[in-house]
């Protein structure tokens, strides 16, 4: 099978625009809403496809994908595959489909997590910033780890480096600490990593004006919002809300994916302003008589290996320093770039396969289980 990951963002726009001409056949009032977000000289938007349901809408099922900027890539693949194999298996008179390429194409076009103004997405969407989020004490101990300054050197021993000072955390027993202060996401440092913003970005704001549609639009939301990076590397990761009310072992005998995790610092870990939480919390007061499920896909790239967690905290480090500060050479800021890359978006064609089989096995499972599909 042909790889269905896409060469670049805007080829990735227009495989998306042109699906609406298979989709309008049995969705026949189809339309894509496009909203710009440029940064710069580039042509950058927000597609969002909208499907009406041809006769009583009772379901609404809304994909969306690239709030990472550079795990838009599979993401393209699996909505290309959502459409090719799923959609055909659903019932037009009754579910209307929402489906949204590329939350923040800046990031995608320009090979990053973040936006324009380094801004994590998915630290971005608090319920309010007043008062602003807590301060994140771990990242700022650990900040001389995590920010290096001046530009990046040679990767070889810069890898070393920073493979000793993790370490030497593990060996005191802080990983734990390491991995929490990271992702869970911080609210002081522009410059750095996982960082949330000091306000709603206009990527997030777009998204909470179609969130607040779509969540008044039916009697019943699902959402699957599609991410690459962390978990295993062998197995997508079905990463649930902390706020969902149902455990993680019950999703999975429901949907009959065995890989089903909650966003808790127990089970996969702890985020502030995440998406899928803040669902929960608008449908709690916005919409508390439908009903829905709103999950992240997430398919591991590294691994969940120590070496491998490692390995992803270094390029991530390594990644923002190239942005923030340069390289010593062209061919420092390449490898950089390359790792990155490979850390979210594999070439391997056996990693794209076993994406898209888990990829489809949970939709199945998730459908049926939500009444989408089947008796
Ligand atoms: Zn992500």
């Amino acid at each position: 099978m042909t790889s269905l990951i896409p060469q670049s963002y805007s080829a990735s726009r227009d495989r998306f625009r042109s699906s609406r001409d298979r989709i309008v056949l049995r969705w026949p009032a189809s339309r894509i809403e496009t909203h710009v977000i440029s940064a710069d000289k580039d042509d950058l938007s927000i597609d969002i496809l909208h499907a009406p349901a041809t006769e009583r809408a009772q379901h609404l099922l809304l994909v969306t994908t690239g709030e990472h900027g550079i795990e838009g890539f599979v993401g393209s693949a699996i909505m290309e595959l959502v459409i090719r194999e799923i959609l055909p298996t659903l019932d037009p008179t009754t579910t209307s489909l929402c489906l949204v390429h590329a939350i923040n194409p800046w990031g995608m076009n320009h090979g990053e997590r973040t936006n324009a103004a380094n801004v994590d997405l998915n630290r971005n969407f608090v319920t309010s910033w007043d008062p602003p989020p807590q301060a994140n004490n771990g990242y700022r101990c650990l900040r001389p780890i995590f920010q290096p300054q001046g530009p990046m050197p040679s990767v070889r021993w810069n890898r070393l480096l920073v493979a000793s000072q993790v370490i030497r955390l593990s060996v005191t027993g802080k990983s734990g600490m390491l991995r929490q202060a990271l992702l869970a996401g911080q609210y002081d440092e522009p410059e750095g990593l996982y960082y949330g913003g000091a306000g709603w970005q206009p990527e997030t704001q777009v998204m909470r004006r179609l969130y607040d549609s779509c969540l008044n639009a039916v009697p019943h939301l699902v959402h699957i919002d599609l991410h690459t990076g962390y978990g295993p590397r062998d197995s997508m990761s079905v990463v649930n809300s902390s706020l969902d009310p149902v455990r993680s072992r019950e999703w999975a005998q429901r949907i009959h994916y065995p890989n089903v995790v909650a966003a808790t610092s127990e089970e996969f870990y702890h985020i502030d302003g995440d998406m899928i939480d803040y669902m929960y919390r608008m449908h709690e007061t916005s919409a508390p008589t439908g009903a829905m499920y709103a999950t992240c896909f997430e398919f591991g790239c590294l691994g969940d290996s120590l070496l491998a967690q490692i390995d992803s905290l270094w390029r991530t480090v390594a990644a923002n320093r190239l942005r923030q500060h340069g390289a010593v050479s062209e061919a420092v800021a390449t490898e950089v770039r390359t790792l990155w890359r490979e850390s979210f978006c594999p070439s391997e064609p056996s990693w794209q396969e076993q994406a898209h089989a888990d990829a489809l096995r949970a939709f199945r499972g998730i459908l049926h289980d939500q009444g989408l599909t089947g008796e």
